[in-house]
């Protein structure tokens, strides 16, 4: 008897199974309520090291330069962590490797995951010989492949090839916990972005590490419409030499009322999600004030930054909370102290986000919103979203005017912006 009431049981689960794929429902990777993640961007002045840590568990994507290992060890420390389940270098330049060595001497590894792109150099010898110390070996890890962190997982998107730099070779990974993500491309360009765009994966995320420390080869048009997130962390040191962030990367984060949190002004920023919710434990910044190269170790494509338009600052700062630029927060980042913000106040008429039911299903089928001139909803051809006319993020490329009715703009694969939940 029990044995026939597994057996139905089992029978049902494999048709739901199989109806949730039939149906395109997506079947969470992990099923666990989602543990509380927290992403440590730290600062370790021009360069990148973030550390996420997820129900005892924890990786480092990045670690500063060869000045910042101890100061990376005593973070790391003082957040009670002894082993990281994965080190990922993004790519071989010394502001991301520089301080992995003290990090592999002093910590407990796992994963070591490096781009393909190998240097011939002090630093990435350096780095190779700590491994070889520790009997670590190095994997760069395929495009699609995925791990799990706690409840959050990883999965990778490039280098899904070689490149003849290595910034277009960084390992970028899309994090996700619950239903809250946080993507992170390294110092990838254009090039690499475009790349990440062709293979189809669903890039957005609610928090998007910026590109290349906010160049202006970075987070292009495209891409960033595809990732479209709520908030962007730009890890840069202040007063750098190649005038990072640029004023062009700014002004993308800017019009579309994306909130913007600075290392160079805000020091370490910890972002926090049980999954459901993002919070910040600093104030967004409300400078957009772009680096200005110095020349010196600037490359010759950090020629003259301009300085941001100011023509889109009233709609924007509307957008974003109460920030403090100018007064910098304790260094140590460690606990979450101020606002929290669940949701941007860009977009008031959201309804609280459903976990369970697919986003689509939300709103009634007949709340087209009134038209202008027969416009319904404003598509993005490329990365097949709508909006809503009155969205902050429409789209500037790719763009196509609708006048079609919600349910025939989805039965052609669009999907609702996250936004203006259209
Ligand atoms: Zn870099
Ligand atoms: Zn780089």
């Amino acid at each position: 008897m029990k044995k026939i009431t597994r057996k139905v049981l089992y029978v049902l689960l494999t048709v739901s199974v199989l109806l949730g794929c039939a149906l395109n429902i997506p079947v969470p990777v992990n099923a666990a309520a989602p543990e509380q993640m927290e992403v440590h961007f730290m600062d370790v002045g021009q360069g990148d090291a973030t550390l996420v840590t997820c129900g005892g568990h924890a990786m480092l994507i990045d670690a500063g330069d060869d000045t910042k290992g101890t100061a990376i060890q005593n973070y790391l420390q003082k957040q009670k962590i002894t082993k990281l389940d994965y080190l990922i270098l993004t790519h071989p330049d010394a502001d991301h490797i520089g301080g992995a060595p003290v990090v592999i001497t002093k910590f407990k590894v796992g994963n070591v995951f490096v781009s393909n792109f190998e240097k011939d150099n002090k630093t990435y010898q350096k780095l190779i010989q700590s491994l070889d110390d520790k009997q670590i070996k190095l994997l760069t890890p395929k495009v699609n492949s995925r791990y799990t962190l706690g409840t959050a997982s990883i999965t990778i998107l490039a280098p899904g090839k070689t490149y003849d730099n290595p910034n277009d070779s960084s390992i970028a990974l899309l994090l996700k916990n619950g239903n809250r993500s946080f993507l992170f491309t390294g110092d990838a360009g254009e090039d690499a972005e475009n790349d990440i765009l062709k293979t189809g994966t669903d890039i957005s995320a609610d928090v998007y590490k910026v590109g290349h420390h906010g160049s202006r080869y970075s987070t292009s048009k495209d891409f960033f419409q595809a990732v479209d997130p709520f908030y962007a962390v730009i890890s840069c040191g202040e007063g750098n030499s190649y005038g990072h962030p640029h004023a062009e990367t700014l002004n993308t984060l800017r019009t579309s009322g994306v909130m913007v949190y600075r290392t160079d002004e805000a020091g370490t920023i910890v972002a926090s999600t049980d999954g459901k919710s993002v919070s910040f434990n600093v104030p967004a910044s409300e400078s957009w004030k772009a680096g200005e190269p110095t020349g010196g170790s600037a490359n010759s494509s950090t020629k003259a930054a301009a300085k941001p338009k100011t023509s889109a600052s009233s709609k924007s700062q509307a957008t974003t909370p109460a920030a403090s630029a100018q007064t910098k927060p304790a260094a140590d980042a460690g606990q979450a102290a101020t606002p929290t913000v669940n949701e941007p106040s860009a977009a008031p008429a959201t309804p609280p986000q459903n976990e369970t039911a697919p986003a689509v299903e939300e709103k009634p089928q007949d709340s087209t919103p009134p038209a202008t001139n027969g416009l319904t909803y404003v598509l993005n051809v490329k990365t097949k979203k709508f909006h809503n006319p009155s969205c902050h993020s429409l789209p500037t490329t790719n763009r196509q005017d609708s006048t079609e009715s919600r349910d025939s703009i989805i039965s052609q694969g669009y999907v609702p912006c996250k936004k203006c939940n259209p």
